[in-house]
């Protein structure tokens, strides 16, 4: 769930009541990609892979913001979950 609005109350103008509304799990996953790229800024190593620690490419960054790989260990990754899935 998350904060969706605050509002004053009829009864009492300086009380405020929180509305709150379940959010698709997409949503909800890009959030927690959004707030864990904030930390990142306020620590100081947004932009680094989580790997080994480079500079993200800008151009990945721009269209991924919130990513933790840069291109390299982003594709490699991707080869691995590709070879550990089955195939059918
Ligand atoms: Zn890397």
């Amino acid at each position: 769930m998350i904060l969706l609005a605050m509002r004053r109350t009829t009864a009492s103008p300086t009380r405020t009541r929180a509305w709150t509304l379940p959010l698709p799990s997409s949503i909800r996953l890009a959030l927690e990609h959004i707030r864990d790229a904030l930390q990142r800024i306020e620590d100081g190593t947004f932009g680094r892979c989580v790997v080994d620690g480079e500079p993200i490419e800008p151009k990945r960054l721009e269209a991924v913001p919130w990513t933790l790989y840069c291109l390299k260990h982003q594709n490699e990754l991707a080869t691995e979950s590709a070879t550990r899935t089955p195939s059918l």
